[in-house]
C-alpha cells in the first residue's frame, strides 16, 4: 500500500513509523531507568493440586512499574529487555524480590511450596549468565525451593544448558520446568534427552479442553510421555470449572494453574484479602474464582 500509494499514504507511513520509533525509545528509556531504580515487582500465581486443592508451588511473574506509576505486563518489555541485554539484570532483580519477600511468600502460600521463576531460553543457554545465577540461587540459602521455568527452545539444540547448567542445578536441588509445552519446536527425540522435573502444558491446549477432541488427544499423548519420562504435568491457563472438571474426570493430570484459581496477584493485595480454606473449598465446588481473589487452600490451612 505504501509503495503504490499517494504521497498522503507515504506521509502517513512516515509519521506512524516515527511514532513507533518514539514509543520504542520511550519504553527503552523507561526500562533502563526502571532497572536503575529497581522498579520491578512480582505478581505471584499459585500452582494447585487439583485433587486436594492445596497450593504446591507459586510462580513469580515480573511486572514493571513505569515512570507514571502504571503497572506494565512482561509482554511490553521482556523481549526488549532481552534485545537490549538487560534481561540478566532483570532476572537478578526478580530473584532479589523473591528473597526479600520470602517470609510473606511462606505466610501466604506455605513454607514448602516450590517457587518458580521464568528464565528466557536465550539466558538458559548462556553459561555466563547461568553460572552466577546458580550461585545466586545457592546464596539464598534455600536453592531447593526454586524451580526454573524455561521454554522448549532451550532444549532443542544441544546447548550449555543441558551439559553444564543442568548438573549444577541438580546438585543444588533446583528444579526445572518446561514452560509453554506443545507450541515450541522440540521433537520427541529431543525430549527424551531432557531431564526436567515438570512439563507445563501450554494454555492453548487447556482452553475449552472439554469441547476439543484434538486437544484432548494431545493431552493424552503428553500425559503418557511425561509418565514415561518421570516428569510432573501441570496445566496452565485453566480458567473455567468445565476445564477443571474435564482434567479431573478424564486425565491423570494432578496440577493446574490459571485464573480459575487465582490471577497473578501482588503479595500486599493477598495480605489484605487472605484466602480462607473453607471458603476455598465451597467456591471450588460451586463458582468460578473472583478476580484477584484466591480460592484455593494452602497446605495446612489458614489460622
Ligand atoms: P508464562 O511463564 O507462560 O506465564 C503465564 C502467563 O499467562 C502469565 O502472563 C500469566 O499471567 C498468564 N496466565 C496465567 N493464568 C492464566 C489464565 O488462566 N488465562 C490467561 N489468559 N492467562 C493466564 P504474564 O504475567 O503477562 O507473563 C507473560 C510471560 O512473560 C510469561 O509467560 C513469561 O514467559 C514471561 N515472564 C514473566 N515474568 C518473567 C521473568 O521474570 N523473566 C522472564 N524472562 N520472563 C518472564
Ligand atoms: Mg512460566
Ligand atoms: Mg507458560
Ligand atoms: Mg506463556
Amino acid at each position: 500500500r505504501v509503495k503504490n500509494g499517494s504521497k498522503g499514504a507515504a506521509a502517513f507511513f512516515d509519521t506512524s513509523m516515527e511514532r513507533e520509533a518514539l514509543a520504542r525509545m520511550k519504553i527503552e528509556q523507561s526500562l533502563r531507568l526502571a532497572i536503575l531504580e529497581k522498579r520491578f515487582c512480582c505478581a505471584f500465581q499459585p500452582k494447585v493440586d487439583i485433587r486436594t486443592q492445596e497450593i504446591t508451588g507459586v510462580e513469580a511473574l515480573v511486572r514493571l512499574r513505569d515512570d507514571e506509576g502504571v503497572i506494565q505486563a512482561p509482554s511490553t518489555f521482556i523481549n526488549l529487555a532481552t534485545e537490549l541485554g538487560l534481561i540478566d539484570e532483570l532476572t537478578h532483580l526478580v530473584l532479589a524480590e523473591i528473597v526479600k519477600s520470602i517470609d510473606l511468600i511462606n505466610e501466604t502460600f506455605g513454607p514448602d511450596t516450590t517457587i518458580s521463576m521464568n528464565v528466557a531460553a536465550k539466558q538458559a543457554g548462556n553459561p555466563e549468565f547461568m553460572r552466577p545465577f546458580a550461585e545466586a540461587l545457592e546464596a539464598t540459602g534455600f536453592p531447593a525451593r526454586f524451580m526454573i521455568e524455561v521454554t522448549e527452545d532451550a532444549f532443542v539444540t544441544k546447548t550449555h544448558f543441558q551439559d553444564e547448567i543442568l548438573p549444577i542445578f541438580r546438585k543444588l536441588g533446583v528444579k526445572i520446568s518446561i514452560d509453554d509445552f506443545g507450541i515450541g519446536y522440540s521433537s520427541l527425540s529431543a525430549l527424551a534427552d531432557i531431564t526436567a522435573d515438570e512439563i507445563k502444558i501450554d494454555r492453548s491446549f487447556i482452553t475449552d479442553i472439554h469441547k476439543r477432541p484434538r486437544s484432548q488427544g494431545i493431552l493424552r499423548a503428553i500425559e503418557s510421555l511425561s509418565e514415561a519420562l518421570g516428569m510432573t504435568v501441570i496445566a496452565e491457563g485453566l480458567e473455567s470449572f468445565e476445564e477443571l472438571a474435564y482434567l479431573q474426570a478424564a486425565t491423570k493430570i494432578r496440577y493446574a494453574q490459571g485464573y480459575y484459581f487465582s490471577k497473578p496477584t501482588f503479595l500486599e493485595d493477598l495480605k489484605l484479602a487472605p484466602p480462607r480454606a473453607s471458603e476455598a473449598r465451597a467456591s471450588l465446588a460451586s463458582r468460578p474464582a473472583q478476580e484477584n481473589r484466591p480460592t484455593y487452600s494452602r497446605a495446612g490451612g489458614y489460622r
